[in-house]
């Protein structure tokens, strides 16, 4: 863990909300992001710095109709979640309770809701006939890389004789039973955070962790108006990336081990809270470890922009997508991929085959055209 530490410096570890931790799962390949993420690092200040900020945040816009449809969809205690479980689930829900664990009486300390949180689900998973409730707010927590990080409780956990379901209420629009597949691939990946936050708080509980579906329900408005509909989303992929992701940011050591010792991304802050750090240094320093860019980097992580130029001026394959990366698996660059197809460069024993698909490639292009 020292050694971590001294890669951050002396800033407290940045915390890891659930959207943090699913992007995690978005590129688990990365072993920059990888080491960045385990000691702590905030890689929003270090892009910042590095002169390439990240392109995230909604719109206020955004924000205000996230923030109306969600009340919406809670407003009466629920009673309109709870409509469309009844439907879903196909139970028969005359009644839920609603508990809100946003604070316990009127104390918003993250240590004691996550304590209430846990007293609560451990009564719901052992007293099985205990009627239908809907936990709102619940703040559970997962352990990166040896911090406990909590999670944003942005979510709903409905339980019903024992079993728990996450739902995760989002205000894109579902037009014709169809979104837009990215949105609902980021919502799949965040849930699955909660799915296994959940699991792993049912295990410490003493009970039996697949008793959180890997069926989340997603909410979302439809057809343009803002009238909620709800869909189940198997998260079962992505909480298998997720949990390789985790494992793999508790054994960072390896990729840690061959680093320069005296390497660190400290912003070198003077009093003000000013980074005086040259960019140069800081850039080198950021380089020593091994990047994956891929172009979904773009939605997913505050290196985007910095990790892209480097990718560009690498002419690197991984600027073509994870599908081209793939098919040119051992291919890193554009001009390797063109010299293999124009027979300028001959391939070793494990590229031959790819060269000879370059090889075709580049005649029937010549062909065509
Ligand atoms: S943006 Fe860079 S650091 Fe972040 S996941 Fe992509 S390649 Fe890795």
């Amino acid at each position: 863990m020292d050694r971590l530490d001294r890669l951050r410096g002396p800033e407290p570890p940045r915390p890891h909300d659930a959207r943090a931790i699913a992007a995690l799962a978005a590129n688990p390949g990365c072993a920059r992001r990888a080491v960045l993420d385990a000691a702590g690092v905030d890689k929003d200040a270090v892009a910042t710095h590095l002169g390439f900020p990240a392109p995230f945040g909604r719109s206020p816009f955004a924000i205000t109709r996230g923030d109306a449809f969600e009340a919406l969809v809670k407003e009466g205690g629920g009673a309109e979640l709870l409509r469309l479980l009844r439907e879903l689930l196909g139970l028969p829900l005359p009644l839920a309770g609603y508990t809100d664990l946003a604070d316990v009486g009127g104390n918003p300390s993250a240590h004691l809701r996550h304590s209430h949180t846990r007293r609560l689900i451990d009564r719901a998973a052992r007293d099985a006939g205990e009627a239908a409730t809907l936990y709102d707010h619940p703040l559970l927590r997962l352990e990166i890389a040896g911090y406990h990080s909590y999670l944003e409780p942005d979510v709903v956990a409905f339980q019903l004789g024992g079993r728990f379901h996450i739902v995760e209420i989002k205000s894109f629009a579902v037009v014709d039973g169809q979104a837009e597949p990215d949105k609902v691939a980021a919502a799949a990946r965040q849930a699955a955070v909660y799915v296994l936050a959940l699991s792993t708080l049912l295990a410490e509980l003493g009970h039996d962790p697949s008793r959180v579906s890997h069926e989340i329900v997603l909410v979302c408005p439809e057809n343009f108006a803002n009238r909620p509909a709800a869909t189940l989303v198997d998260v079962r992929r992505e909480l298998a990336v997720l949990r390789r992701q985790l494992a793999r940011m508790t054994r960072v050591g390896a990729i840690v081990e061959p680093l320069p010792d005296t390497l660190t991304f400290d912003l070198g802050r003077d009093d003000g809270g000013v980074p005086r750090r040259p960019v140069a240094e800081l850039r080198s320093a950021v380089r020593e470890v091994g990047a994956r860019y891929a172009p979904d980097c773009l939605n997913t992580c505050d290196l985007c922009f910095f990790c892209r130029e480097e990718a560009a001026e690498a002419g690197a394959t991984d600027l073509l997508g994870r599908q081209v990366r793939d098919e040119l698996g051992g291919v890193a660059t554009v001009a390797e991929a063109l010299a293999l197809a124009d027979g300028s460069l001959a391939p070793d024993d494990d590229r031959a085959e790819i060269a000879r698909l370059l090889r075709l490639a580049d005649r029937l292009y010549a062909e065509v055209s």
